[in-house]
């Protein structure tokens, strides 16, 4: 295969965020060799994310708190041999010789024509774009990194010009040094509206108010977790005084359940909303802004796994995770993952995991008993308090189930192919379609071109008053589009990966017997599975 590259790496760490920084570094450091592969140009994922060159940017930290700890990831990585490989998009991943190595393929290259001319239009004799080419990486493990992306609830309006999700505005800030606009309503659910509210009005953005569905007396139900993780506290309270300074008001229990305007946004609507996100009927207001800046959690980044049948867990707010042993590891043997794709947890647990992860895979790839062995339990104790932390979050800013109620009937669920809610209704009621996918063979809906990952909560949340089966992650064979000539040119993997079935629960023991253990077979979300997730953490 053109592009491939012969020798076979210890790990190939897939992601370069704050988890595959640190799962990088660290297994670099202790001694295997290393690839890192990352669709984006530079190392830094969603948190660290850098103004493009094009911007003249000199004080990339100014937009970014804990910047030190990126800074210490970035010396690491210049200071290592880990081969880095940015601007790599990988594809899949496949087991070959039996499965005992694994082959990461990716496309790298520019994705348009020298002229800007689309891809479509303009191939090399094997469908590939001029400057675009296949690359496989060969290694013995994978860490998975792949980090997260934003979750979107429709309400009417929302495909109007100036409504951006508010992860997307926070990125477009740190990359283009942009503002969505001059007057800038945030809202949705979730802490990153505070990191955003806060990153907008220190840009200088008016944030008249900052809409939060939650409340969060939630967080008060776990008092360990809180007290476990004073930082977060703190960083609760410096976003708290960066919006007392820049006098944005925060509404909690209250969302955006209109927007208006003609070519773009003018104003919203913004309503008092009860415990299940149900409007409260004659609390709507009207706020003027021309940007919303919007968005209802994050989502675990994980095709890759679950193209290979990787076992998940169900977090608190319906989204999947992959489900891990206490060492990081997934169901598939050789298969590790750390960050968002174990559940949405923040930056600082994502490089804890990703350096746990890394550790863990020494010691198995080695044979030895990871050294020191005390840095692996003080890893584990920093991984579990933060995950309590997280979890409890997660449940905290859970999407209530009235939130369906802003949706009339011609508000569009999936933008790419344009449904309605109507249609995804009408699937239900009058066609009987039990499950997200009946929906999307009568309607097409999650067909287009984002391929469900906009509209797949949504349509499952319109079909799950018909079932009471939890939707299974989806599969996607591909985690980006590619041409049919490098999917022909794929060899046949050797063997069908699967997950261990002689795995006994490890338990969480500090002993750390589970070193070879890989998470057990499917969780609540594994093929064909409903039991209980093996692995709780
Ligand atoms: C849009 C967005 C904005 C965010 N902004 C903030 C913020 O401002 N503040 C905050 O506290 N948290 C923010 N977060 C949350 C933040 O992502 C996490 O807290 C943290 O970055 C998680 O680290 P990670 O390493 O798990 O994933 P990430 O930092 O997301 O890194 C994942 C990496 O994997 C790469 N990748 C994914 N798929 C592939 C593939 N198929 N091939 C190659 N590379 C791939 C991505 O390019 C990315 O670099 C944001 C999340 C999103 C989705």
């Amino acid at each position: 295969m053109p592009g491939s590259t012969p020798e076979a790496y210890d790990v190939a760490v897939l992601g370069a965020g704050p988890a595959g920084l640190a799962g990088a570094v660290t297994a670099a450091e202790l001694g295997l060799s290393v690839a890192l592969l990352d669709a984006s140009d530079r190392p830094g994922g969603q948190f660290y994310r850098h103004p493009a060159p094009a911007t003249g940017a000199t004080r990339p930290e100014a937009l970014h708190h804990d910047w030190a700890a990126y800074a210490d990831l970035r010396d690491r990585l210049a200071a290592s041999d880990v081969t880095q490989l940015f601007g790599h998009h990988v594809w899949t991943v496949t087991r070959e010789t039996a499965g005992e190595r694994w082959a990461v393929h990716a496309l790298t290259g520019e994705e348009d024509g020298e002229d800007g001319t689309h891809t479509d239009v303009l191939r090399d004799g094997h469908g590939l774009v001029p400057g675009q080419r296949p690359v496989t990486v060969r290694a013995r493990a994978i860490l998975l990194a792949t980090g997260s992306y934003e979750r979107h609830l429709p309400f009417p309006g929302w495909t109007l010009p100036g409504v951006v999700g508010a992860g997307g505005a926070q990125a477009v800030l740190k990359s283009g040094l942009a503002l969505p606009g001059s007057r800038v309503v945030v809202a949705g659910s979730g802490p990153l509206l505070l990191a955003v509210a806060t990153s907008l009005a220190a840009a200088g953005a008016e944030v008249p108010e900052v809409v939060e569905a939650s409340g969060y007396l939630g967080y008060a139900r776990r008092p360990g977790a809180l007290a476990a993780n004073p930082h977060k506290l703190a960083e609760a309270a410096l976003h708290g005084t960066a919006l007392l300074r820049h006098r944005v008001c925060l509404r909690t229990r209250s969302a955006v359940t209109e927007a208006h305007g003609t070519d773009r946004v003018e104003a919203v609507t913004v309503s008092r909303l009860d415990r299940d996100w149900r409007p409260v009927p004659g609390t709507a207001r009207r706020v003027t802004c021309d940007a919303l800046a919007v968005g209802h959690g994050l989502v675990p980044h994980i095709d890759l796994a679950t193209a290979l049948g990787c076992a998940t867990r169900r977090a608190a707010d319906g989204t999947h995770a992959l489900a891990l042993s206490p060492l990081q590891e997934t169901s598939l043997p050789g298969m590790w993952a750390a960050g968002e794709t174990s559940g949405i947890g923040g930056a600082q647990s994502a490089r804890a995991e990703g350096e746990l992860a890394a550790v863990a895979i020494a010691a198995r790839l080695t044979g030895e008993r990871p050294s020191p062995l005390p840095r692996l339990r003080a890893l584990r104790r920093r991984r579990d308090r933060m995950r309590a932390f997280a979890e409890t979050m997660t449940a905290a800013h859970a999407p209530g189930p009235g939130w369906t109620g802003w949706l009339s009937d011609d508000t569009d669920v999936c933008r790419c192919e344009e449904v309605t809610a109507g249609r995804v209704r009408e699937a239900v009621a009058d066609y009987g379609a039990r499950d997200a996918r009946t929906v999307k063979l009568l309607t097409r809906a999650g067909m287009g071109w984002c391929q469900g990952r906009m509209c797949g909560t949504a349509v499952a949340s319109l079909t799950a008053p018909a079932t009471t089966i939890p939707t299974p992650p989806d599969r996607r064979p591909l985690a980006t589009p590619i041409p049919l000539t490098t999917l022909a040119d794929l060899p046949i993997p050797a063997a069908e990966p699967t997950g261990r079935t002689d795995h006994t629960d490890p338990g969480g023991s500090d002993d750390l017997d589970d070193l070879d253990g890989p998470a057990g077979p499917d969780g609540p979300d594994g093929p064909g599975d409903p039991n209980p997730n093996p692995h709780p953490r």
